[in-house]
């Protein structure tokens, strides 16, 4: 207290001095100390405006940065689940039983014997019969005459299939290898084929029955197209895909691969080969 005091005494009596001091000089001399009094206070009042706005700016590029760190955290985080679901997927022991892949490079494994049932006289794995029926039921409430021409097929079925396509080339006058390689292109060589896993089916109109290009023009070839996903089937062998699927075009051949899937291979314009990562 009494030392505050006598500062603060000090202080009055450096005040008074000064004052005094002021009024004793020259006109000019008072401008000059004016002059400097009120730059000081600019300066300090400046100062100070900066400082808040510079204190707010670095708050602010703060803040984006936490933003941007944020993002990035987020980013990883997808990147990472995306990751374990691919391989999940790519997994084939992960594999639920309908994404099997069967094709040219990826056979049957040996002694695979679904358990069947009849759908409209003709055996699939029994676990697709009610999504098949339902399929077909539809088709024909919208008018439509489909007809299952081809389902579960054995190995020995596949066999024989495969050995008359090539006799029925032969007997049009191609060569022996000629034959085989258009067979293959078109059948699948025993223990690669999707019908011996009993998930896939060839369906065509009854008014047209022929497995050629223009079976796409049937009405029941567009309905089945536009509408397959919904009972969890894709059309497997799309056009232009035969650098994927190793087969051509087939209008006529659908594989069961679930609803969900269906959906999302159908969605992305995939093939199920692109679709599991595993080209042909
Ligand atoms: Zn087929």
């Amino acid at each position: 207290m009494e030392q505050n005091r006598t500062i603060k005494g000090i202080f009055i009596k450096f005040c008074r001095r000064r004052i005094q001091k002021i009024r004793k000089m020259s006109r000019v001399k008072k401008v000059i100390y004016m002059v400097a009094g009120l730059s000081l206070l600019c300066g300090v009042f400046i100062g100070s405006a900066f400082g808040k706005h510079s204190a707010n700016s670095v708050k602010k590029e703060l803040k984006q940065v936490e933003g941007e760190l944020n993002k990035l955290k987020k980013e990883k985080e997808e990147q990472e689940s995306a990751k374990k679901e691919k391989e999940e997927r790519t997994n084939e022991a992960n594999r639920p039983w309908y994404l099997t892949l069967v094709n040219g490079s990826h056979p049957l494994s040996e002694g695979y014997e679904p358990k069947l049932a009849t759908v409209e006289g003709m055996q699939v794995d029994e676990r697709i019969a009610q999504s098949l029926q339902q399929m077909l039921a539809d088709a024909r409430k919208a008018g439509l005459s489909p007809v299952i021409c081809s389902a579960y097929r054995s190995e020995e079925k596949q066999k024989q299939v495969f050995n008359d396509t090539v006799s029925s080339w032969v007997n049009q006058g191609y060569s022996y290898w000629e034959s085989y390689r258009r067979t293959s292109q078109e059948v699948a060589l025993p223990g690669t084929s999707e019908h011996s896993l009993g998930l896939a089916v060839d369906i065509v109109s009854s008014q047209y029955g022929e497995l050629d290009e223009k079976q796409a023009d049937t009405a029941e070839a567009k309905w089945l197209q536009e509408n397959c996903t919904k009972y969890g089937f894709i059309l497997r062998y799309p056009p232009d895909t035969k650098d994927e699927t190793g087969i051509i075009y087939e209008s006529w051949h659908y594989r069961y691969v679930g609803v969900e899937d269906a959906k999302k291979i159908t969605e992305m314009g995939v093939t199920l080969e692109e679709y599991l990562d595993e080209s042909y």
